[in-house]
């Protein structure tokens, strides 16, 4: 019988795992993790994707696993959960200021409110202003879009509220 590692360890350890898009965030700021269960021996980590049918799901699944080897658990169970689907209403705090610092606006916090999620009023990421506007809805990849900020004359990225 090994130590099993407690559910702080795990969620610390789990800090670690970047997210494959955005690699200054971990599956955590992201809120990809959901839930770490320790039971016994037994110990499972829930995940829901960003987007379904992610490519990079089998990738982050693995990640994680290895994660947990590393702490000692044997045979650590990757659980996902597609429902509810993930938003990125849950993308933590501390993920929104690494967002920002990366470059990157971060969604607004919609609730479900359709409004906001397709008029966002999205604060350039540099100076801070909301006099920004969207040139094109599709950025680098399909959840980002690029803004140009009227302020400081920036054209900068937005990650897109979903
Ligand atoms: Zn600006």
């Amino acid at each position: 019988m090994s130590q099993m590692p407690s559910q702080e360890q795990i969620w610390r350890a789990l800090q670690e795992v970047m997210d494959p898009e955005i690699p200054v965030l971990s599956l955590v700021d992201l809120g990809i993790i959901r839930e770490v269960k320790v039971e016994g021996q037994e110990v499972t980590v829930v995940m829901t994707p960003t987007f379904s049918g992610c490519p990079a799901l089998e990738a982050m699944r693995q990640e994680v696993e290895e994660k947990l080897q590393e702490l000692g658990v044997p045979r650590p169970r990757v659980e996902v959960v597609l429902d509810p689907p993930w938003s990125s209403d849950q993308i933590s705090p501390e993920g929104r200021r690494k967002l920002e610092a990366f470059g990157l606006a971060p969604p607004p916090v919609h609730r479900g409110d359709p409004e906001i999620m397709l008029n966002p009023v999205v604060p350039c990421p540099y100076c801070g202003s909301r006099r920004t506007r969207v040139t094109n809805t599709f950025g680098s990849t399909l959840c980002r879009a690029i803004y140009y900020c009227d302020a400081c004359q920036q054209a900068f990225e937005q990650f897109k509220p979903l």
